[in-house]
C-alpha cells in the first residue's frame, strides 16, 4: 500500500492514533464538537469522563455546552449554541485549561490541526473576539487545516450552506491578519 492509499483509509481517530504510537507527536489532544461514543480505544483519555487518566496519549475533550450555559441538561438550542461559540474566546479558554490539567507543560511545543468539520454554523466562523484563537495560531510550531468536504457536508448544521472551501479561506484570512 501506498502513504495516499493508508490516508484514503483512514476516518476518524487513526491518525492521531498512529501519529502518537509512531512517536511523531507526543500527545494529541482533540478538542472535538462531536465525542466519537463508540472509541473504544484504551489510548484516548476523555477529559469530565468518569476515568482517571492513565496516562493515555490522545487526549480528547468535547464539552456538551458553552461554559456558561446554566442549564443542567443541555438541550437542542444548547447544540446550536455550542456549535455558534466554537472558536469564542471563553470556550477556547476553557478547552486550553482541559488540556493544562492533564499535562501541564501541554502548550509549550505544538502543532495546530484544524479540521473545516469543527464548524458547522456559519457564526462560528465570526465570534466576538479572535483572541483565544489567534493566540493559539500565534503559538504553533506548524498549523495545518483539514478540509474533509463530505465531513464538513454532514456535520454542518440544517440550513447552514458551509463548505470547506468557505471554511478554510477564512482560516487563512485570520492566520494572514496575524
Ligand atoms: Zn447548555
Amino acid at each position: 500500500m501506498t502513504i495516499n492509499q493508508i490516508n484514503n483509509n483512514l476516518r476518524h481517530d487513526e491518525h492521531l492514533d498512529f501519529a502518537v504510537r509512531s512517536n511523531i507527536i507526543d500527545t494529541a489532544f482533540v478538542l472535538s464538537t462531536n465525542r466519537n461514543e463508540s472509541s473504544s480505544n484504551p489510548n484516548v483519555h476523555i477529559v469530565c469522563g468518569s476515568d482517571e487518566y492513565r496516562g493515555q496519549r490522545i487526549i480528547e475533550y468535547s464539552p456538551s455546552c458553552i461554559p456558561a450555559c446554566p442549564k443542567e441538561t443541555h438541550d437542542q438550542e444548547c447544540l446550536k449554541m455550542r456549535a455558534d461559540s466554537c472558536l469564542e474566546d471563553s470556550f477556547l479558554e476553557a478547552a486550553v485549561a482541559a488540556a493544562e490539567s492533564v499535562q501541564g507543560s501541554f502548550f509549550d511545543h505544538y502543532i495546530l490541526d484544524i479540521d473545516c468539520d469543527y464548524f458547522n454554523t456559519e457564526k462560528s466562523l465570526y465570534p466576538e473576539s479572535l483572541e483565544a484563537f489567534k493566540k493559539l495560531i500565534r503559538n504553533a510550531e506548524l498549523i495545518s487545516i483539514a478540509l474533509e468536504p463530505e465531513c464538513v457536508k454532514i456535520c454542518r448544521h440544517e440550513g447552514c450552506q458551509l463548505t470547506s472551501r468557505e471554511i478554510s479561506e477564512r482560516l487563512l484570512s485570520i492566520i494572514e491578519s496575524i
